[in-house]
């Protein structure tokens, strides 16, 4: 735990979900949404096209390269970055502002990249590695949800090598065996308040 958060500090509401490729970062948040209602996930806005089953305004908001271009003009998000070195992505600002003024936790789904920049803006913010079992385990995750190619599952190994090497600048380490197990933990550590103001 980390001595530096002010009790009532509206930012320790605000927690960082971040992890490599394939190690489940969508499934926990998916099951956060699903069994802590109480919980607001912030849904990001990107350029990538929608995957089979993704719904617009729930999984992101799929925009035009203008259009994100529009938001990062009008300071609509509070971080955004190129992940993958293909599509861009965004955290709206907004929902996040108004979740935390009606005093709800906040979950942000994000990169290493977007963990980083929120950590520069918002100092009291937790952030949260999720960690796969086992390297093994993390590339028979990727090759077996068979969203990418070949060329694109490589890729992705590549910038989960660099982002496992990081993991040290987390608050907390989550290793996500169990959907449930790991989305428990993550949900714990919202509910973290300091004991006394000092
Ligand atoms: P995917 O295309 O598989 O849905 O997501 C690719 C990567 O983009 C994941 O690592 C995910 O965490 C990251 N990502 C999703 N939304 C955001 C966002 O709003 N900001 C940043 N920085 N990364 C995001």
């Amino acid at each position: 735990e980390r001595p530096s958060l002010h009790h009532g500090s509206p930012d320790s509401r605000l927690v960082v979900l971040a992890g490599p490729t394939a190690v489940g970062k969508g499934t926990v948040a998916t099951y956060i949404r699903e069994n802590y209602p109480d919980v607001h996930l912030s849904v990001s806005a990107t350029t990538r096209k929608p995957r089979p089953g993704e719904v617009e305004g729930v999984s992101y908001f799929f925009v035009s390269d203008e259009e994100f271009d529009r938001m990062i003009e009008a300071n609509e998000l509070l971080e955004y970055a190129t992940v993958h070195n293909a599509y861009r992505y965004g955290t709206p600002r907004g929902p996040v502002d108004a979740a935390i003024a009606a005093g709800n936790s906040v979950l942000l789904e994000i990169d290493l990249q977007g963990a980083r920049a929120v950590r520069r803006a918002m100092p009291e913010a937790r952030l949260v590695f999720l960690l796969p079992p086992t390297w093994d385990e993390l590339v028979r995750r990727l090759i077996g949800r068979g969203t990418e190619d070949s060329a694109e599952q490589a890729r992705r190994l590549q910038t989960a090598k660099l982002e496992l090497a990081a993991q040290g600048e987390f608050d907390y380490r989550v290793v996500n065996t169990d959907v449930g197990e790991a989305a428990r933990e993550v949900v714990d550590l919202m509910q973290i308040r300091a004991a006394t103001t000092s």
